[in-house]
């Protein structure tokens, strides 16, 4: 029993024996404010505490050198409804009814936030929601409406609709840093998410940033032509690629909608002239994917850098105001993200750069500082862990395991030693095929199960997943201990044996 739990097991003694005898309470001990930061499409090799080879992200560090960071976070299903549904109620996709981005959140699910709320903390979302319901279990909320523009959004709340001028990254932060200046005397605890639309696609910088990495080329990844030999044919049909299926918006040879004046000069000033850059300077062959690689990356980290600007404002209010002491912060992101790696952008796949998440959680005295943690964890996990760091018992129907013994630097021995995955999502953007899977320290198996083929890989010999081990006889061991473990997973979590999405057309991007 943690010290909020066991304060709200004296409350309800006392109430108990309050007819008979006036109860003498010590001080409850204060429930932390809890800041939920949370990245759209953030990969975690894009932080520079990851190890990032391509950029610096200064005050995202902070949450590592001041608190923990997770090495092994991995979401449930690599795509932004859903992981989003998953972080809410705790459960898979195939649970909580949000298996694609098509599903709607119902809102008479189980949620943490109701939880908290119904638990006498205040709360609120700000920022992009994505799930077709307004936000439930919010005093307030300011949220997008789907993906949300990054220049001049319009936030809807409860009670009003406004249209901002600016750059989304920072209005969200101006909201953000408004709701809890109007809560932060209050006796209660809050709980904030605070959700960038950053760094979606069209990955469109702010106006700090529109010239960075102006004199100087990103590095590339290995595996930016990959030729997709010794994996199935899921790898081969995916329309994702930043040789074939970047577009001119993406590439930004069009400028976003809506800039005023002011903006639009900016833009202008960066890029030229819009549509006339392409033909000049787009190469043939090797050298034009190399182009749009560069053209891609330096857009996304750009995006990045807005964010790491504000969070840093964000930590920095913090500490001016006390509130750093008894506030836990996360940063997180709702997937990974193909940096150029394999040749793509977006992400879906359970391969490492879009199954992993960025994790790092801040809790000055409570949670170690400069720790970095190497157990399997998920975004199955964030809702039972605040749950439990505010004292609340966790509903059994949630199916993560709460991280506050880990944040407190110790690993149950009983730990999970196995993560499962699952991508329903095909057809669809990008025409990744199903699959679901299982992943442990160093293995990884991938069934691709409406094609009926399957990947094993070794991690510690093969890191980029480049060759499947399936059919190696030297292998046949781990396979079979591997089926079992995907077996296990797969009825542990009530896993259907059919996926219950169903099939419908979806045109390929590539005849549009
Ligand atoms: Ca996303």
């Amino acid at each position: 029993m943690n010290t909020a739990t066991r304060w709200f097991a004296l409350v309800i003694a006392a109430s108990a024996i309050s007819c008979s005898a006036p109860a003498r309470l010590e001080a409850p001990p204060e429930r932390p404010n809890i800041i939920f930061i949370f990245a759209d499409d953030h990969a975690a090799h894009a932080v520079s505490a990851y190890g990032s080879k391509i950029n610096t992200t200064p005050n995202l560090d902070r949450l590592e050198t001041e608190g923990m960071l997770f090495e092994n976070a991995f979401v449930t299903n690599s795509i932004c409804g859903p992981s989003r549904a998953t972080v809410l109620t705790g459960q898979f996709g195939h649970l909580n009814g949000v298996p694609t981005n098509r599903d709607t959140l119902h809102s008479t699910r189980l949620t943490f936030p109701k939880l908290l709320q119904q638990s006498g903390y205040s709360t609120a979302v700000i920022g992009k929601w994505h799930l077709k319901v307004a936000p439930a279990g919010f005093d307030h909320y300011e949220v997008l409406r789907g993906q949300g523009p990054y220049y001049n959004p319009t936030l809807y709340s409860q009670s009003d609709t406004t249209e901002h001028v600016g750059y989304s990254t920072d209005i969200i932060t101006d909201r953000a840093l408004n709701w809890i200046e109007s809560v932060r005397s209050s006796p209660q605890p809050f709980l904030l998410m605070y959700q960038f639309n950053a760094t979606h696609r069209w990955w469109d910088p702010g106006p700090d940033h529109l010239n960075l990495f102006a004199d100087s080329d990103i590095a590339e990844p290995a595996t930016l032509f990959d030729d997709y030999e010794g994996r199935t044919t899921a790898t081969q049909e995916q329309e994702m690629t930043i040789a074939l299926d970047l577009t001119e918006r993406d590439l930004k040879l069009e400028s976003p909608r809506g800039l005023n004046a002011k903006q639009q000069a900016a833009w202008d000033a960066a890029y030229g002239p819009r549509n006339d850059a392409y033909e000049k300077a787009a190469p043939e062959g090797d050298a034009r994917t190399r182009w749009r690689y560069q053209r891609y990356i330096k857009d996304y980290l750009r995006c990045v850098q807005s964010i790491d600007d504000n969070v840093g404002r964000l930590l920095d209010y913090l500490e001016s105001t006390g509130l750093a002491s008894n506030t836990v912060v996360v940063y997180t992101s709702d997937q990974g993200f193909f940096l150029g790696d394999h040749g793509w952008f977006d992400k879906r796949w359970m391969y490492e750069e879009s199954l992993r998440t960025p994790l790092m959680i801040r809790w000055p005295d409570r949670v170690p500082s400069d720790v970095r943690n190497t157990a399997l964890v998920q975004n199955l996990d964030i809702a039972p862990t605040f749950l439990d760091l505010a004292g609340i018992s966790v509903p059994t129907e949630m199916q993560g395991e709460s991280l506050a013994p880990l944040l407190q630097g110790r690993t149950p021995d009983d730990w999970r030693d196995a993560i499962y995955y699952q991508y329903f999502e095909y057809p669809g953007w990008h025409m990744v095929r199903r699959h679901y899977g299982v992943r442990t320290h160093r293995y990884k198996l991938i069934h691709y199960y409406e094609i009926g083929e399957w990947e094993l890989f070794d991690l510690q010999e093969d890191p980029d997943e480049l060759r499947s081990v399936f059919d190696d006889p030297a292998y046949a061991d781990v396979l079979a201990e591997m089926r079992q473990r995907l077996a296990e997973l797969r009825k542990q979590y009530d896993v259907p044996d059919e996926d219950g999405v169903p099939y419908t057309d979806f045109p390929s991007q590539r005849d549009l």
